[in-house]
């Protein structure tokens, strides 16, 4: 298939960008890796007039940690490149052990952080990712920028609270303290497809081993990702075992109900919610201090 005809311009600056989208007065798309949109125009479901190609901007791009220990990803960052970087590995290890699950080594090399928030499928890891880390999305138009809590970006399924004049300019995780600890789950039909469900996690365990605070981000299961507030409920304050990452396992599955569709039932789901949050705690725990476990 190919493409309804279309404009194409490839601004240098987020300025020229931002005029052409918000006062071109046509229907217009901004570029990112073209991983998913040009997928979709092939195919007719996207029939955008005006294609802003943001690959050039190069402004948008790369990697930066803050004084106060933010990290700030540029939206044409791309999931190789965070995949790959020394800083992220350091600082953000969970989006270093789950940039191997989004698609293949070239989707990788091409897709970017903005584009896949932007396009949010419910499926996808990045959204999942920044749910767990409490992440900010930074939007521009003409008119300023404003931040947007990761958790309030995705409204539905390929559905955000960008505004038809914004685009991503970066995304800001939070400082994450010494110590605190990581899961990431999922389960796919193949290596490289699309997550049936997938679970990302942080935890905070004191010296005693007892569960201080958590964060689980679930996807793959509704329109957007959750968190499981049941999962957090079940661990706070108690020590961590393998009993109590298969309550909270438990807990998670009991509190949602997942979507059926082509690609798995319902009560897999439910299964998988299950069996994922209690993989991803028991690996963000470390086996040594699972203590009851033979
Ligand atoms: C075979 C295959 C398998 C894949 N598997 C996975 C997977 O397992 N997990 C996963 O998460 N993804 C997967 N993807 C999608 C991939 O990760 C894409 O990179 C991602 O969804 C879109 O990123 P992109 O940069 O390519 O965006 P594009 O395709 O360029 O754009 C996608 C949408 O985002 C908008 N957009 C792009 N950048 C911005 C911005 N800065 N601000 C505002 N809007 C913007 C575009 O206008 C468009 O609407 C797969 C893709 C393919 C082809």
């Amino acid at each position: 298939m190919k493409p309804a005809a279309f404009e194409y311009i490839a601004p240098v600056t987020v300025e020229e960008a931002l005029e052409a989208l918000g006062g071109s007065g046509k229907d217009a798309r901004v570029l990112g890796g073209g991983q998913s949109l040009v997928p979709m125009m092939n195919f007719r479901l996207a029939q955008p007039e005006l294609l802003i190609d943001l690959n050039r901007i190069s402004e948008l791009a790369g990697i930066a940690i803050r004084e106060d220990g933010v990290v700030r990803i540029g939206a044409m960052t791309r999931h190789r490149t965070v995949e790959l970087s020394p800083e992220i590995r350091e600082c953000l290890p969970l989006l270093h052990e789950a940039m191997p699950y989004i698609a293949h080594v070239q989707i990788r090399n091409r897709g970017t952080i903005g584009g896949s928030l932007a396009h949010a499928d419910p499926a996808a890891e990045w959204p999942a990712l920044c749910f767990a880390l409490d992440a900010t999305i930074v939007a521009r138009s003409s008119s300023g920028s404003r931040e947007i809590p990761a958790t309030e970006f995705p409204l539905g399924i390929l559905t955000t609270a960008l505004e038809p004049d914004e685009i991503i300019a970066e995304v800001l995780f939070p400082h994450q303290p010494a110590g605190r600890r990581y899961g990431f789950q999922e389960i796919s039909r193949r290596r490289g497809d699309f997550a049936l469900t997938g679970v990302a996690c942080t935890l905070d365990l004191n010296a005693d081993g007892v569960v201080d605070a958590s964060r689980i981000a679930i996807f793959g299961v509704d329109d957007i990702p959750l968190l499981s507030a049941e999962a957090v409920d079940a661990l706070t304050g108690n020590t961590m075992t393998d009993v109590l990452a298969r309550e909270a396992g438990r807990a998670a599955a009991a509190a949602i109900n997942p979507r059926s569709d082509l690609h798995a039932s319902s009560e897999y789901r439910t299964q998988l919610i299950e069996t994922l949050v209690y993989r991803a705690l028991k690996q963000a725990a470390g086996a040594d201090l699972l203590k009851d476990v033979a």
